[in-house]
């Protein structure tokens, strides 16, 4: 029983067809004619492969590979086949390419193990079509039932849910009857490249994911006093602009000092906005990013002083627009130790490390299904972009990684 590297390359080359552009790299969003040949393309696969085949209202493909004991809850594997606007040809897709090579290697050795495997290729994992990511599994899990489709508006486009699966020939009732939820499982595992250049520079062939990053988002409006830029002598003025720009920089200095966690001030408007006048108002958020909730916490209270600071340096006053919170989400210590077991013993370089970025596995942790990532390196850590790229030798030694943990899984009962 063996991952096929060069089908494996065949199927992610197929792939990248669906929506390719011209320049390299893909666009295939969620619901589009792309998305859904790309998914007819995945269905016909997985039924060569032995599987039995299911598309949810919601999008979501789900291929099953019967077990011995199909009574037992499955084990699923696989990502998402959205792309981002402009994307690259191995987010998402490689994940649902590797865990079908894998499903087929079984398949063609006439191999079953007790529990089924199921691959599934989700939708709207970006969250480009109505700005809410993991979308397509968010509604599996059940968290919009009750709700109507024309409620949702779309943010990349003018229309609705609604109007999104009309088009695609999706039924209206999708968030109720999507909504069966993922109670039935045993273990989700997802194979994901890096997007981060953590692997590539430490040289390591594959990550294993111990946690999902939160995120803690704080927006703020500095008012200081819009004034003639000529005549307003330095000292009497209340620069609004100047007070953020200091948040700027005392936040990346912060983050600089420490590992634990990330920081941006991604969003920053200026009013009037104008060359000639002294900045009134400046809007801005800070989002910072940690695997634990803890330093979020203990970050929030050191960027409220260095923005306290900026203001009184600057004689303007602050205010709160509002804050986000997304909790960070520890993957299961038990698939963590059996991937890392299997890394071993298949003499693999690995590295275990959060993941920076949301993704589809959040879900299913969130949904207390014991879940874990793998992670291929990214070619100088670069995503969401044509220049994309993983090498065919560590997407091999993943998905041998991966084959190894579902056999594991499979098999555990
Ligand atoms: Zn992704």
């Amino acid at each position: 029983m063996a991952i096929n590297s060069a089908r494996l390359q065949q199927t992610l080359q197929k792939l990248a067809e669906y929506g390719a552009l011209p320049d390299g790299g893909t666009t295939r969003l969620t619901y589009s004619r792309e998305f859904m040949q790309a998914q007819e393309y995945l269905r016909q696969e997985m039924e060569q492969a032995g599987m039995t085949t299911e598309i949810d209202a919601a999008g979501n493909l789900i291929g099953t590979l019967r077990g011995k004991q199909p009574q037992l809850p499955a084990v699923m594997s696989g990502s998402h086949l959205d792309t981002v606007p402009q994307g690259g040809n191995f987010d998402g897709v490689l994940g649902i390419a590797a865990a079908l090579e894998v499903a087929r290697s079984w398949q063609e050795d006439g191999y079953m193990p007790q529990r089924s495997l199921q691959v599934i290729a989700t939708a709207e994992e970006e969250g480009t079509a109505f700005g809410m990511a993991c979308f397509g599994v968010r509604v599996r899990s059940g968290e919009f039932k009750g709700r109507q489709a024309d409620e949702i508006k779309c943010t990349s486009r003018a229309g609705t849910l609604a109007d999104c699966l009309r088009e695609a020939g999706l039924p209206q009732d999708a968030l109720s009857s999507a909504a069966c939820g993922f109670g039935n499982l045993a273990a989700f595992v997802e194979l994901h490249i890096e997007q981060g250049a953590e692997l590539d520079e430490q040289e390591r062939e594959v990550g294993i994911v111990t946690h999902i990053v939160g995120y803690d988002r704080l927006h703020i409006t500095f008012c200081g006093e819009a004034n003639h830029a000529g005549t307003t002598a330095m000292h009497r003025r209340r620069d609004a602009a100047a007070a953020g720009a200091e948040v700027i920089i005392a936040v990346r200095d912060l983050a600089r000092q420490d590992r634990r966690f990330v920081a941006t001030v991604g969003k920053f408007t200026v009013e009037p906005n104008v060359p000639n006048i002294v900045p009134g108002r400046v809007s801005l958020c800070v989002e910072t990013r940690s695997y634990d909730d803890a330093i979020l916490q203990e970050v929030r209270g050191q960027v409220l002083r260095i923005i306290e600071q900026a203001a009184a340096a600057n004689g303007v006053i602050w205010q709160t627009d509002g804050d986000f919170h997304v909790s960070a989400v520890p993957l299961s210590e038990r698939l963590v130790t059996t991937a890392s077991e299997e890394a071993e013993r298949l003499h693999l370089d690995y590295l275990a490390l959060p993941s920076w970025a949301g993704h589809d596995t959040q879900i299913f942790a969130g949904a207390g299904i014991p879940a874990v990532m793998l992670f291929v390196p990214s070619v100088r850590g670069i995503s969401h972009a044509a220049a994309e790229y993983s090498t065919p030798e560590n997407i091999f030694r993943c998905s041998c990684l991966l084959d190894a943990v579902l056999q594991r899984l499979t098999n555990e009962i």
